[in-house]
């Protein structure tokens, strides 16, 4: 315990030197965040019931989980295998000895009376989440990352006038992941909860759906003048999609700074967003860490990780999405965009790479994934494991445009049978469209011929100088070739023949 340091709160110093962001009415716009990542275990942090989404009220839960007395919680290994995982994902340190503390508050759906978390020691300290923010990139600090358990759920619509609990939720295993208040707008701070979500579902910690409130946000929002001491913050929790997220930190914004001018004083507190009115609503007035009487939790003994469970750990890592990213950059010479973006989850990645791989053209096979695939899946709200165009038969019609034989038009139309089922085989479907490039160019000089033959008058304007003229002329040979013509090879024959 005594070779680890206590985290305090070093906020105020360690904004010496951040940029500012762009100001709004003025002022300068200060986030941190907190998210709830709950963990994939089968079990709970502190128990053998089961972490089960949905199952009737109070039958996943164990006498550890209904405080029973004399029940005594056991940790969970898997719970430390994630931590340890996500800590190296960030390139943090992981604690050697860790403590877990008691959280004391009282509430119907903690039956405890106090929550297990960890307080002054964490087991993961300090570490990083970068990603790209309008070709710029970023860099968010994170303070540390926390285990805890899940507290449960009080249920109030099943009820006439009384209220249920239900504690299948207890003691689910959460990771809480704390940032130092470095971001600086609503568009920075939904960038940053994409890329923890990218993280946490790419290394498998957590499933990320927001919906069931496996990856919960909270939003501190403060504003001040630039250079003046951070101002006051307000807390908007539980923000369980990226879209109420950027509309809540705006409104936030907004509101703190029409209360400012108007004379008063933020408050600190925690407050709800209603995404039915699109405003946050103060729910409690904050407490602080004093309120909760920390201390540690004389059940469980220090939490201490072994240098070489972290190692053996690093060594079984797959490669990380943003190490990744990197690559794709390096090697396929992408555009950072394009490597963030296929970078998204670990089936986009391993479909880019296959469909690369086979046609030998990383930039078009980029292009394809990103635009027409993405596309036909985001519409058919589908995931690319199920996509109906395979890697290989994409990876085919790229190199079908790649050596000519296709248009770009033309391909778009083959990705459609693909897609549609119309047909499997893309050379066959090529075929029976009749979509091949003309790249015979005797027969395109036969039909250009006739072409400048039967528009005698655009070919004078052509030679009297008018570009116009060359346009349509080249719009004529497309339509008598059916548009199977190479367009750049049209504007060379013509140019040839009329000097
Ligand atoms: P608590 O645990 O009581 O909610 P912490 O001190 O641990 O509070 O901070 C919680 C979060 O608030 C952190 O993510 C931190 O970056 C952020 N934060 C702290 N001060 C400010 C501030 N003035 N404005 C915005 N965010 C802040
Ligand atoms: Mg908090």
């Amino acid at each position: 315990m005594s070779q680890t340091q206590p985290i305090v709160n070093p906020f105020a110093e360690m904004q010496a030197g951040r940029p500012t962001g762009p100001l709004v009415q003025g002022y300068e716009v200060i986030i941190g965040f907190e998210t709830h990542a709950q963990l994939t275990t089968q079990s709970k942090i502190f128990s053998r019931a089961p972490t089960s989404f949905g199952a009737e009220p109070n039958t996943a839960a164990s006498a550890v989980d209904f405080a029973l007395p004399g029940a005594l919680p056991v940790m969970n290994r898997g719970a430390v295998q994630r931590a340890i995982e996500f800590g190296l994902a960030v390139d943090a340190h992981i604690a050697e000895s860790s403590v877990f503390a008691r959280k004391n508050y009282f509430y119907p759906d903690l039956p405890k009376g106090y929550q297990i978390s960890q307080f002054e020691i964490p087991v993961v300290q300090g570490g990083k989440v970068e990603f790209f923010l309008d070709g710029e990139k970023k860099s968010v600090r994170l303070v540390r990352a926390h285990l805890e358990e899940d507290a449960g759920k009080s249920l109030h619509e099943d009820f006439v006038g009384m209220s249920g609990i239900d504690l299948n939720r207890a003691g689910t295993p959460l990771l809480e992941i704390v940032t130092e208040p470095d971001m600086r707008s609503s568009a920075e701070a939904v960038a940053y909860a994409r890329e923890l979500h990218k993280i946490v579902t790419w290394i498998g910690i957590c499933d990320g759906n927001m919906q069931e409130g496996s990856f919960r946000c909270d939003a501190n929002v403060s504003v001040r003048k630039p250079g003046e001491p951070l101002g006051t913050r307000r807390e908007i929790k539980n923000l369980n999609s990226f879209r109420f997220m950027q509309q809540a930190i705006d409104y936030e914004i907004r509101w703190q700074i029409e209360q400012i001018e108007d004379g008063h004083a933020i408050q600190q507190a925690t407050v709800l967003f209603d995404p039915d009115t699109g405003e946050t609503r103060a729910m409690r007035t904050k407490e602080d860490a004093a309120d909760y009487r920390y201390f540690p939790d004389p059940d469980l003994p220090p939490l201490v990780i072994g240098r070489d469970w972290v190692e053996k750990t690093r060594s079984e890592m797959s490669e990380l999405p943003r190490v990744m990213a990197a690559r794709f950059v390096a090697d396929y010479g992408l555009p950072e965009y394009d490597a963030g973006q296929l970078t998204q989850s670990k089936a986009v990645a391993a479909y880019f790479e296959a469909v690369a791989a086979a046609s030998q053209q990383p930039k078009l096979a980029s292009n394809w994934v990103m635009g027409e695939l993405s596309r036909r899946l985001n519409t058919e709200e589908k995931a690319i494991e199920s996509s109906a165009v395979s890697s290989a038969q994409l990876a085919r019609l790229i190199v079908r445009i790649g050596d000519g034989t296709i248009s770009n038009n033309a391909a778009r139309q083959v990705f459609d049978a693909l897609w549609t089922g119309e047909g499997q085989d893309v050379d066959v479907l090529i075929e029976a469209k009749g979509l091949k490039q003309m790249n015979d160019s005797g027969e395109l000089e036969k039909i250009i011929d006739e072409v400048l033959a039967a528009n005698a008058k655009n070919v004078e304007e052509v030679r009297a100088g008018n570009a116009k003229a060359m346009n349509a002329l080249v719009g004529q040979a497309m339509k008598a070739t059916k548009g199977k013509a190479n367009p750049a090879q049209v504007n060379a024959l013509l140019k040839k023949k009329l000097g």
